[in-house]
């Protein structure tokens, strides 16, 4: 029985990659810096795996941006507006990586970004690759040999990890019409063997290939690409073991193909699909190993030993233990790198410690669930699993997770319908005389920059080096700049910026009662970014207004209306780790319950638009068709929730970006927001055709400004934008704002691309009339 790892957080411990990352992007460390601290990284990781007694540790699974975009460097899916980017003798590869992912502006040259979506339901965002007919690949990068030989040289014989050919594919778009991205598979394959074959050559034994899509619903063309691929790899290289790695879903009725592919090992997730486990076992070919991932590689909690001892039981009872491996169920990348960070001995945190395990742990877990299983009768083994019963017995029967009095009111609210008092044509009519804006309305989406000063201030009161009332002064004071930068711009709806907040699902965790945070427990979110979902592990309340005070004293300083800004019941749910000792949707109605009061006291304080931020609504939907409807019942309902009870001239606004909504159009509708803010820019308004064809009833803004960017768009770019968007929806329904919040760019930026996008709207209001 061997222990293997599917990857592993890369950001470092102090998230080192970020910092380095975004040093070299402002010119502040050179390349060979950046570089240095990536092999640190790396060398680390490896290091650290090897001690937790890990047997097989993957390679390949860093990367200085996204993992996707490293596949597309390595086979030569460079997009032909980055080959000014590749003649410019001074770009090295590096640089040509970071344009893709971020676009180029600099000698002359001004080169969009590649578009970037949600890796399946989690919130890790990958560069979505872009295919045209008749692509040709190339072996462009050997990043996944170096690492093994770098891996190698550290004493690790290690397991390089790609995207699977047809995965890769399928994450990618077609960038023109007339043929299929899986067509691509005869051009592609040849570059795979090559890889292959250096890693074969360089004396790798394993290679896992991530197939995440054998989990989804697969049509005749991917399932005839899964058999090609394989066959094929395995005809060329005989003696590679290949590890096929299928997480996020259960294979269901892909378990045929799956199981006929010529694969050496098979990986499953046991932890969110234990069910398929009989099934495999019934139908595995005796020539394949299977790889059990049993640890969850998606939440914080303490894995269950009893649970994963029984699994193994039963699969020994099957197999030889040479034919079993266990593992976390998906990639590490997903949780934060180790518990042992969180030192703090008191609050919330502190108590439900016992009950968590982060990446260094789960390793440990694995290695502790190993030993176990295989001498169960050792002392030393018998006091860890009774400690592990211990810590599941004690978090299961504590009182901190139970408020007895919140159940009855979600039972409540289960068997009842929620609804605004009036349909969208009649609130618009009176929100239209309440609010009076102009023709495409402009406004934001809620941050403003949060600039070194604001994050030192906040981080100066939490460290209780300035005292509340200085901490409330400063933030006012840029609430109070904020304003008039915007007043000054002529936007139409303003806000206040979000100063206060560190991140908009902690910021709200932290008021209510049932999270905790951790201090360290960063995730990469994409690219440098990272986030620190809190632990959502108790029943929610909400004791006091969050958000209120905020708001009213930034409506306090102008005539102007300030949007109220609130995140939403899914998208605390999906950015947190969540309790699963309940049903989600049962958590999810709790947090809707909890938005709802402070939409009333927003309301009731004069806030008269109320924006109730979903970003994450997409990413929670599960792979599989069956499954969708069930969620997005409970999550629009959860959502509902929130605003209900709200008076007609209230004017909800909701916000969504970067995931795909072309199949949730339905649901969206019934979520019933005024007007929906989305990330469009990226996708040259691709998206709005959906919401065009869908006729979706209400108000939209499309997003004509790329804020992950730091490009900066030109007036004439979004007006361009706009005419695409008035082609397809009645000019009265539209509004101009930016993609998503502006937390993330500079002042002299957000001025600079506001003012063109106010010009924008003013030039479009000469030009068009009200429908
Ligand atoms: N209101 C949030 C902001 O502007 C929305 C962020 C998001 O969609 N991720 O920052
Ligand atoms: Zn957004």
């Amino acid at each position: 029985m061997q222990t293997h790892n599917l990857g592993y957080p890369r950001i470092g411990g102090k998230r080192e990659l970020k910092k380095a990352c975004e040093n070299y992007w402002s010119g502040q460390i050179t390349q060979e810096e950046l570089v240095k601290v990536g092999w640190d990284i790396r060398i680390r990781n490896w290091k650290c795996q090897q001690k937790a007694g890990i047997d097989l540790i993957p390679s390949n699974d860093f990367s200085f941006y996204d993992q996707v975009l490293d596949m597309s460097l390595a086979v030569g899916a460079v997009p032909e507006r980055y080959h000014d980017v590749i003649l410019n003798q001074k770009n090295t590869d590096l640089d040509l990586y970071f344009a893709m992912a971020r676009g180029y502006q600099k000698e002359g040259l001004d080169i969009t970004a590649m578009e970037m979506t949600k890796w399946f339901d989690t919130n890790y965002h990958y560069i979505v690759p872009e295919f045209h007919k008749n692509q040709k690949f190339r072996l462009f990068s050997s990043k996944a040999l170096n690492e093994f030989l770098v891996a190698r040289e550290a004493g690790i014989n290690s397991k390089p990890v790609l995207i699977g050919p047809v995965s890769y594919l399928l994450l990618g778009k077609e960038k023109e019409s007339g043929f299929e991205r899986l067509d691509l598979i005869e051009n592609l394959l040849p570059v795979y063997l090559e890889i292959i074959r250096e890693l074969e050559d360089a004396g790798t034994e394993w290679i896992q290939f991530d197939e995440p899509f054998l989990a989804m619903e697969l049509n005749q063309k991917a399932q005839k690409a899964y058999l090609k691929v394989y066959h094929q790899i395995r005809k060329s290289f005989p003696h590679i073991k290949i590890l096929l790695a299928t997480y996020f879903g259960p294979l269901k009725e892909n378990l045929n193909l799956t199981l006929n592919l010529p694969v050496c090992a098979l990986h499953v997730d046991l932890s969110r699909c234990p069910e398929q486990l009989d099934e495999i076992l019934n139908q595995l070919p005796d020539k394949i190993s299977l790889s059990l991932g049993l640890v969850d590689g998606r939440n914080i909690w303490k894995n269950p030993f009893q649970r994963s001892l029984q699994i193994i039981q039963k699969v020994r009872a099957r197999l030889d233990d040479n034919r079993i491996l266990i593992a976390p169920s998906s990639s590490l990348l997903h949780v934060p790198l180790d518990l042992n960070e969180e030192s703090q001995n008191s609050g919330r945190l502190a108590e439900i410690k016992p009950w968590l395990a982060f990446a260094q742990q789960k390793l440990e877990e694995l290695g502790q669930i190993k030993k176990i299983a295989l001498a169960p009768e050792e002392t030393q083994h018998q006091r860890l699993l009774q400690e592990n019963i211990n810590a599941i017995e004690n978090r299961k029967t504590s009182r901190l997770i139970r408020n007895e009095s919140l159940k009855e009111k979600v039972n409540a609210v289960i068997s009842s319908e929620v609804r605004r008092n009036n349909p969208f044509s009649q609130r618009t009519t009176t929100q239209r005389k309440a609010l009076n804006l102009p023709l495409f309305p402009s406004t934001t989406i809620g941050s403003f920059p949060q600039t070194k000063e604001v994050r030192q201030w906040r981080s100066d009161f939490k460290k209780g080096r300035i005292t509340r009332g200085q901490y409330t002064t400063l933030i006012k004071k840029e609430i109070a700049s904020t304003i008039q930068k915007q007043e000054a711009l002529d936007l139409d709806v303003l806000v206040h910026g979000e100063f206060e907040r560190n991140d908009m699902v902690e910021y709200f965790g932290e008021q209510l009662e049932g999270f905790a945070f951790t201090l360290h427990g960063w995730v990469q979110s994409y690219g440098s970014r990272c986030v620190k979902p809190p632990i959502l592990f108790g029943d929610i309340d909400r004791p006091k207004p969050m958000t209120v005070a905020w708001t009213s004293y930034a409506q306090s300083l102008t005539n102007k209306w300030v949007k109220g800004m609130l995140t939403g019941p899914v998208t605390l749910l999906q950015w947190s780790f969540v309790r699963d000792d309940q049903p989600r949707s049962e958590t999810c109605l709790q947090l809707g319950l909890a938005i709802q009061r402070e939409v009333k006291d927003l309301e009731a304080a004069g806030i008269a638009i109320i924006q109730i931020d979903e970003p994450a609504l997409r990413e929670g939907m599960p792979l599989r068709k069956e499954l969708q409807k069930e969620y997005l019942d409970w999550a629009i309902k959860a959502f509902r929730i929130a605003y209900a009870g709200v008076n007609d001239a209230t004017q909800i606004h909701t916000h969504m970006c970067y995931s795909e909504f072309n199949d949730v159009l339905e649901s969206i509708a019934l979520m019933d927001a005024d007007v929906i803010t989305i990330e469009c820019s990226r996708s040259q308004m691709e998206l709005l055709n959906a919401f065009a064809d869908f006729e979706y009833p209400n108000a939209i803004g499309p997003g004509v400004y790329d804020i992950h960017s730091p490009r900066i768009p030109s007036k004439e770019e979004m007006i361009y934008l706009m005419k695409k968007a008035i082609q397809v929806i009645p000019v009265d329904k539209l509004w101009i704002n930016p993609d998503c919040g502006l937390k993330t760019r500079n002042w002299s930026e957000t001025e600079k691309a506001l003012q063109s996008m106010v010009a924008a709207a003013r030039e479009l209001r000469n030009e068009y009339t009200p429908s």
